[in-house]
């Protein structure tokens, strides 16, 4: 069993280090809030006060933060702490140049670092059941997976360092624009007169068949625990997709990779969330398209 530094507790970090806490990992957590410090004692963690603190003499640190800007802070302090061959998991989602950046001075300094975001959301980090996009070394993976293995059910390995990171953004602009247009078959289909229960049957077993209509529907009805069936709360809030969406839209600048749909669906999700609508769930995009939000 291993020492854990978990910094970033928070509807994620949390549960995460709860898990890591149940497969008998010490760990050591400091978050800047000191209501999440103590819900890291009462869970049986050892809440430090400084993230220099938690990481003295820890085997491994995690970090679960908001952006790649704290990220990049929280390891310069990580660097002058950890001891000679700590391994460094950032599960954060945060750009992939920053991810780079990070993991490339980890490397110069003698450590190893992966990036591994994970996607499954609170619900995921909770049961353990999240599913993490890993970029790093083999040997660096290998050393990562049964830390990660408590809190993931599906532990992939991207490739090199970001790669984590890239396929996350992938994946969520995919997932932004299947659900648009999901919706706009489903307000268009409306507009005809035609039933969304019979639309729903037609599509599922068609060529139209996707994640967005088949495990979380857009409409109420056809699949009993999709959002839509509970008023649209999250979920996955319309807030959480934008900031995937513009780090994916981030990274294709940075590439000149050719990505209209991926551009569009941000401004589709910046026009909804700037409306009010952030903690939406990200499927409540049929009502912003059809007017109704
Ligand atoms: P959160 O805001 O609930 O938690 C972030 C925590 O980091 C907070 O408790 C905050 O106090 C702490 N923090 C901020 N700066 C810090 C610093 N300098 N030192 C120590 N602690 C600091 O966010 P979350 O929902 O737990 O998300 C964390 C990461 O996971 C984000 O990158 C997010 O995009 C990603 N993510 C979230 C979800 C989700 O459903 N919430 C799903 C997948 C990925």
């Amino acid at each position: 069993m291993s020492i854990v530094a978990f910094i970033g507790l928070g509807n994620m970090g949390l549960p995460m280090a709860k898990n890591l806490l149940g497969a008998g990992h010490t760990v050591r957590g400091f978050d800047l809030s000191g209501e999440v410090r103590a819900a890291c004692t009462e869970a049986g963690g050892i809440a430090c006060a400084a993230v220099t603190e938690a990481v003295e003499g820890a085997d491994v640190v995690i970090t679960m933060l908001p952006s790649g800007a704290i990220v990049k802070s929280v390891y310069g302090e990580v660097f002058t702490a950890a001891k000679a061959g700590a391994l460094f998991i950032d599960s954060s989602t945060i750009d992939v140049a920053t991810a780079r950046e990070v993991a490339s001075e980890a490397a110069d300094k003698g450590f190893t670092m992966v990036d591994a975001p994970v996607s499954g959301g609170v619900g995921g980090a909770a049961a353990g059941t999240l599913a993490f996009m890993v970029g790093g070394t083999e040997e660096a993976f290998k050393s990562a997976e049964p830390i990660l293995d408590p809190m993931g059910a599906k532990i992939v390995h991207c490739g090199q360092s970001g790669n984590g990171q890239a396929a996350k953004a992938c994946n969520n602009m995919l997932l932004a624009i299947s659900m648009i247009g999901v919706s706009e078959a489903f307000n268009l289909g409306r507009s005809l007169g035609l039933d969304d229960q019979t639309f729903f049957d037609v599509a599922s077993n068609a060529s139209g068949q996707c994640w967005s209509l088949t495990s979380y529907c857009p409409v109420p009805g056809p699949v009993e625990t999709s959002p839509a069936n509970n008023d649209y709360n999250p979920g996955f809030a319309t807030a959480l997709m934008l900031k995937d969406l513009r780090l994916a839209m981030e990274a294709a600048g940075s590439t000149g990779a050719n990505t209209p749909l991926g551009k569009l669906s941000e401004e589709i999700y910046t026009a909804m969330n700037d409306a009010g609508n952030g903690g939406v769930d990200f499927s409540g995009v049929i009502k912003h398209l059809s007017g109704d939000l």
